[in-house]
């Protein structure tokens, strides 16, 4: 497989929120711009390079976080346990995010115990607590150099009326679920954080950050060392039952499995996954980076160096790195990703970011990309059997720890241990009119505009 390789010297050179176009391995993928986390991690270089054949107790089909965690865990007891990605490790979501390994849901705990009842909502709040803890634990376990930190999280009320509505959370939160919950009030949030336009936060503190480039290699080096192969460059175009389990056909090969495990995210395009595509909204996200901020601008605009997302439903998140550039994300624009999308993209979020930061003027972005967030209609993630075949996905961009633990989850449940998917209970119908593609977003984007100048 052809590699190419892109330094962050390269990246420098650039312009500020032009993308460096990335070419997939896989013909049916869309073309992506390469993300700092891919630019500043060494490539996986462990895959097997001959044909896809033979036997395995388990084929798993796809290589994000679902994946390698989930092909960890199951060799690690054991099982032989065969990977196939259509690219590479970490390429798509989980090579692409914004690194925020943050607790709690992705919906708000209140609408949640609200529509489902506090335990349930109680039961899937602590999954997310549950699910940064198995980040740690893992990257602690398999000694993966991934800057994995317990930085907390703050929500940044981004309207004065905003505070109020993060008050009663906060209040909720600590009655009912987290004890590790603190309310800043507008007149301390300089001690969070030095940005214009803010009145206010509510901090989760036990969240954490990481390099997921580095965290996704360093899953996939584990996964090998445990015994998993992995197989790069082979996506999955045919799977059919076979005696008691399962034929995958790939443009390399074949192999037969006694179980699958599907973590392709919500929208891979081949034939078998049409069950699941109607079934998740695919939405582009986008991402910036800047050059290494100095430490002294760093230190007066991020004192508490936390994850940071704003209180807008089209908001932002942000956060530095470890060498102290912001990495700067948000919905910017409701379109797909690719690189002409996401250079639009990127220079609408250089914008918001130097409207929220003055201080930024002359500090250089050099890097943009962009990604599929997989959402589903209520933002809670899937997980299950549907017709023989294992699955976990639709994290809702909550899929860094989510999707880290749903793959150990899942190799428990696939090992005979029901109990161990908290999402189990939840059902699952197609999104009516949604045959795949999602040619609704813009009336989508448009209401979520209308919702925020409103609210
Ligand atoms: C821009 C952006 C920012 C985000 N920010 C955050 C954040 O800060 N915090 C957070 O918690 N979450 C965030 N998310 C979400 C998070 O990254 C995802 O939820 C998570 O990575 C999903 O992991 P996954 O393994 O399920 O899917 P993916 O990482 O998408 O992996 C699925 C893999 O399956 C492969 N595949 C698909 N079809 C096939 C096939 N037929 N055969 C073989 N392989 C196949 C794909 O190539 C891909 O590599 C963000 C996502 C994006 C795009």
């Amino acid at each position: 497989m052809s590699r190419r390789t892109v330094t962050i010297a390269t990246l420098k050179s650039r312009t500020s929120a032009r993308c460096l176009p990335w070419s997939a391995s896989d013909p049916m993928a869309a073309p992506q711009s390469l993300s700092y986390w891919q630019a500043s991690t060494p490539p996986f270089a462990a895959g097997e390079q001959g044909r896809v054949e033979g036997d395995c107790d388990v084929a798993i089909i796809g290589g994000g976080f679902t994946g390698l965690s989930a092909a960890l865990a199951l060799a690690r007891e054991g099982a032989s346990v065969v990977l196939l990605e259509a690219g590479r490790v970490a390429g798509a979501a989980s090579g692409r995010n914004g690194g925020q390994c943050n607790a709690g849901t992705a919906h708000d705990f209140g609408a949640l115990a609200a529509g489902h009842g506090v335990d349930l909502a109680r039961k899937w709040y602590q999954a997310h607590v549950d699910a940064v803890e198995a980040v740690g634990r893992i990257a602690q376990r398999e000694g993966i150099d991934c800057d994995f930190t317990r930085c907390g999280r703050a929500k940044l009320a981004a309207k004065p009326e905003h505070f109020p509505k993060l008050e009663a959370a906060h209040a909720l939160l600590l009655r009912e679920v987290d004890p590790n919950v603190l309310l800043i009030g507008p007149d301390e949030l300089s001690s969070e954080i030095n940005a214009q336009g803010f009145h206010g936060a509510l901090v989760q503190t036990t969240s954490a950050q990481l390099h997921p480039g580095k965290f996704g290699s360093g899953l996939a080096q584990a996964a090998v060392r445990a015994g998993a192969r992995i197989w790069e460059s082979a996506p999955v175009d045919m799977l059919d039952r076979s005696g008691r389990g399962w034929k995958l056909g790939t443009p390399r090969g074949s192999l037969r499995a006694k179980q699958v495990l599907v973590a392709t995210g919500g929208n891979s395009p081949y034939a078998p996954f049409g069950w699941f595509r109607r079934r998740i909204v695919t939405v582009g996200s986008f991402v910036i980076a800047t050059e290494p901020l100095p430490a002294d601008l760093a230190a007066h605009l991020f004192p508490t160096r936390r994850n940071y997302v704003t209180s807008r439903i089209i908001g932002n998140y942000f956060r530095l790195t470890a060498d102290n550039r912001l990495i700067f994300g948000g919905r910017a624009r409701f379109a797909l990703s690719n690189p002409a999308s996401d250079a639009k993209s990127g220079a609408v979020l250089e914008a918001k970011m130097r409207e929220l930061f003055p201080d930024l003027a002359g500090v250089r972005v050099d890097a943009c990309w962009g990604g599929a967030i997989d959402l589903t209609a209520d933002r809670l993630p899937r997980a299950g059997e549907h017709e023989g075949l294992f699955y976990a996905m639709g994290y809702s961009g909550h899929g860094v720890q989510m999707a880290t633990a749903m793959g150990e989850n899942m190799a428990k449940v696939m090992g005979g241990d029901a109990a161990a998917n908290p999402f189990a209970d939840l059902s699952w119908p197609a999104i009516p009119g949604h045959l795949g593609k999602p040619w609704f977003l813009p009336m989508v984007g448009a209401w979520y505009r209308l919702q925020d100048w409103l609210h």
